[in-house]
């Protein structure tokens, strides 16, 4: 079977016992299906770039010795590609230009397409796609069924922000597509976004993924690790102990401590999904 995966971090901020957990997984399922993995850098939200963070994420895979099947891509650097799309989606008329502000839409999480019909000129303003009213459903290799009807649920979504900034859920997609991706591993918190991303896929024509949706470590006071509270940046100096603590915590055969790369090539022998908890949150606690 033909397999790409990838290991997509966003640089705000350093890598964390979670981000681990989810470059293992990646890894090893890809390998496990003698697949490609490549590495991607998602930095297209620039004001939420923090300083010195993918730089982190570079020593990082050096440290914990994956080996990328490609160079790392940087989608800062693709930003006209994004462009491209946008306007292949404006001929199609698929998307539009919203003048609505945050305030104008106020707490109302699912917008009513105020500006569906309005034909704004593109020039400053954000850009929504067209949903429809229609049940999207995948099969998650570990969640199980998940559906969402985006109309209902969500209302059109912004592609591009009215500052210019490319919005994760277009860039994801067409750089999966790009990168001739088949499998996406990665934490269930983004389970939510599939929908979105499977909804982008189908209008622009590309192959359907596979998805797999990691159960997320906790910390102590119930939250999932994230940059936003303070989970602890991974220890290049620990990355034999880390990486046995991440296969450990995918519910993987232990494998004994070693360097990095012989651990990994241990844990892909070793590796089936079937052990991974197939719920969104892992139990006992994390930093
Ligand atoms: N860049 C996203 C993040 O760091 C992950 C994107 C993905 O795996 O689809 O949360």
């Amino acid at each position: 079977m033909a397999y790409v995966g990838r290991f997509a971090p966003s640089p705000t901020g350093p890598l964390h016992f979670g981000s681990l957990i989810t470059a293992v997984a990646s890894y090893c399922d890809a390998r496990a299906h003698n697949g490609k993995w490549l590495v991607r850098i998602e930095d297209t939200d620039i004001p939420r770039i923090y300083p010195g963070s993918e730089d982190h994420i570079l020593r990082c895979i050096d440290a914990f010795q994956f080996e990328a099947d490609d160079a790392i891509i940087f989608q800062k650097d693709r930003l006209d590609l994004y462009d491209a799309i946008i306007n292949q989606l404006h001929k199609n008329h698929l998307v539009y230009a919203c003048q609505c502000t945050r305030k104008m839409l106020g707490s109302n999480h699912i917008y009513a397409g105020t500006c569906r019909d309005l034909n704004l000129p593109f020039e400053q303003q954000a850009i929504r796609v067209r949903v429809s009213d229609q049940e999207i459903c995948f099969s998650d290799r570990l969640q199980g069924t998940h559906c969402s009807n985006l109309q209902q649920d969500l209302g059109d979504f912004v592609l591009k922000r009215r500052d210019g900034i490319i919005n994760y859920q277009l860039a994801v997609v067409v750089d999966d597509y790009l990168q001739g991706m088949t499998h996406v591993v990665r934490g269930a918190d983004l389970l939510d976004n599939t929908e979105r991303q499977i909804w982008l896929g189908s209008i622009l024509g590309y192959p359907k993924l596979k998805y797999m949706h990691l159960p997320l470590a906790m910390n102590d006071q119930g939250q999932k690790l994230s940059k936003q509270n303070m989970a602890q940046a991974l220890d290049l100096n620990r990355a034999p102990e880390l990486l046995q603590q991440a296969i450990r915590a995918l519910h993987q055969p232990e494998v004994d401590l070693d360097t990095p790369a012989h651990m990994l090539k241990q844990a892909i022998a070793q590796w089936d999904i079937q052990h991974i908890p197939h719920t969104k949150e892992l139990e006992g606690t994390y930093l």
